[in-house]
């Protein structure tokens, strides 16, 4: 019987290795990986001519919804014009924040479940931002709707914090312990995401440092965020939610210091699974300044130093640091540039179309980190914490049929011009890499070939797994 597709003569990268051949595609399934001629007849043979196949990448970090336009509206466009990008980009599932605010968190996730059917371009999974201690008591039962990743921002405080919804004290220690309460209660793979950042340090030295009126804006930014106010909050995190046997994945980690300290519990058997960000490990604060980048650099935490980048490359490899996100949002360039740059709006814009080329041009160019390694914290690892392993995050029998095809030796110039969403500049613009993604298949079916959309409409699903929280 012949399979729908096959895709052949190329370089597949496994869980277990690189090896050379192709994978048959049947239906939405993946039902054979090895070498060519073992593969069989199909409806569509595609001759790869040695690119490599690559799992199609999760991106576990990207807010929809509230960048220039805040809610439900917003979200629903986000989905339906900027996931093209993720396509562009090899990113077949993404995991996008609910809306922030105070409302109930069933209400919250149902929300975004509506904006996202029917109008994403790749699949998707819900993170609950969680706010008030009602909204933890809501935790259970968004668990059981299929909500696994719980986002809290400890790493802000006051007027900040009171922007978002939270008491101007934040996110205590108090207050995480009850929510690793509830977390505990509904079991794996439900797990705590935080943003690590110790707030009140950075308050008093962000006064200092704009009051100085430094030309060299982002490299102030980096200064005004220690090192080490990343690292204690993971650690203090850390202990409380693996004291409740509740995995802790801080979000963004952007310093060398903190690659030590997720090493560090990692190697005290804590299971503490870091995320890094793409932007953090393909630039540095003062390489933003020179490009006269301001507004549109600015991120929190910041984008530091090229220590802290060769750190976060090294952490990649040693598998200290275990997934690669994005932290994307759908800001325009006006609305990161108008005004002071001390007063705009923390974050990045969407990103998602050029992580993988970056991430393939500056680790694996470079040696830096291996394939089977990219593949481990570009998708296999995001997978395997949220509990959908291996129908997603895998080239292997059974596995849905996400696959990107790059080809290793296409050279191209980033920028918006590669761009499919509503983006309007680019981080990247100007920047000349090696080792682009050229077809992208979700579940099986094409939907991006040399840069251009060919699906005809949002085929993206909502990927969710049930849990069942005692006693609810
Ligand atoms: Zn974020």
């Amino acid at each position: 019987m012949a399979h729908d597709i096959v895709l052949k003569n190329g370089l597949v990268v496994t869980p277990n290795g690189v090896i050379r051949g192709g994978v048959a595609i049947e239906g939405e399934q993946i039902v054979a990986v090895g070498a060519s001629p073992s593969l069989g007849q199909a409806k569509r043979t595609i001759d790869v001519g040695e690119k490599i196949i690559f799992p199609g990448t999760f991106d576990p970090h990207v807010h929809f919804g509230i960048a220039d336009r805040f809610g439900d509206d917003a979200m629903t466009e986000d989905f339906l014009r900027d996931t093209k990008d993720c396509l562009i980009g090899g990113v077949t599932t993404i995991a996008t924040t609910t809306l922030i605010g105070q409302e109930p968190l069933p209400q919250l996730f149902d929300q975004a479940l509506q904006c996202g059917t029917g109008h994403s371009w790749c699949d998707f999974k819900i993170t609950c931002v969680v706010n008030t201690l009602d909204q933890v008591a809501d935790i259970p039962e968004v668990a059981h709707k299929g909500g696994v990743s719980y986002k809290f921002f400890t790493g802000y405080a006051g007027s900040q914090a009171e922007a978002f919804g939270m008491n101007p004290e934040g996110i205590t220690p108090a207050f995480f312990h009850q929510a690793c309460e509830q977390l505990a209660r509904c079991g794996p793979p439900t797990f705590a995401k935080i943003h690590a950042e110790d707030p009140y340090v950075r308050g008093i030295l962000i006064d200092r440092l704009r009051q100085t009126g430094r030309a060299d804006q982002l490299t102030a930014w980096a200064e005004s965020s220690p090192a080490w106010a990343e690292s204690v909050q993971v650690y203090t995190y850390g202990l409380i939610a693996n004291q409740l046997r509740v995995p802790l994945y801080p979000v963004h980690i952007s310093a060398a210091h903190t690659v030590e300290t997720v090493k560090q519990l990692r190697s005290q058997g804590l299971n503490v699974v870091g995320e890094t960000v793409a932007c953090f490990l393909n630039t540095t604060a003062p390489e933003m300044d020179a490009k006269g980048m301001g507004g549109k650099a600015k991120i929190q935490p910041p984008i530091r130093f090229a220590t802290d980048r060769e750190r976060l490359w090294q952490g990649l490899q040693e598998g200290s640091l275990s997934v690669v996100g994005t932290d994307s949002l759908t800001y325009s360039a006006s609305f990161k540039t108008d005004g002071d740059f001390w007063d705009c709006r923390v974050g990045i814009n969407l990103q998602v179309a050029d992580t993988l080329p970056l991430m393939f041009n500056e680790g694996i160019n470079t040696g830096r980190i291996d394939l089977v390694t990219l593949a481990k914290v570009l998708s296999e690892n995001a997978a395997k914490l949220y509990g959908v392993y291996p129908k997603k995050g895998a080239l292997t029998l059974g596995a849905d049929a996400d696959i990107v095809v790059i080809d290793p030796e296409k050279e191209a110039v980033l920028g918006v011009d590669r761009m499919r969403s509503r983006a309007d500049y680019s981080l990247w613009e100007g920047r000349r890499v090696k080792g682009i993604p050229v077809m992208t298949f979700l579940r099986g079916g094409l939907v991006m070939e040399n840069g251009e959309i060919v699906g005809q409409a949002p085929s993206g699903r909502f990927v969710g797994q049930v849990v069942q929280p005692r006693g609810l």
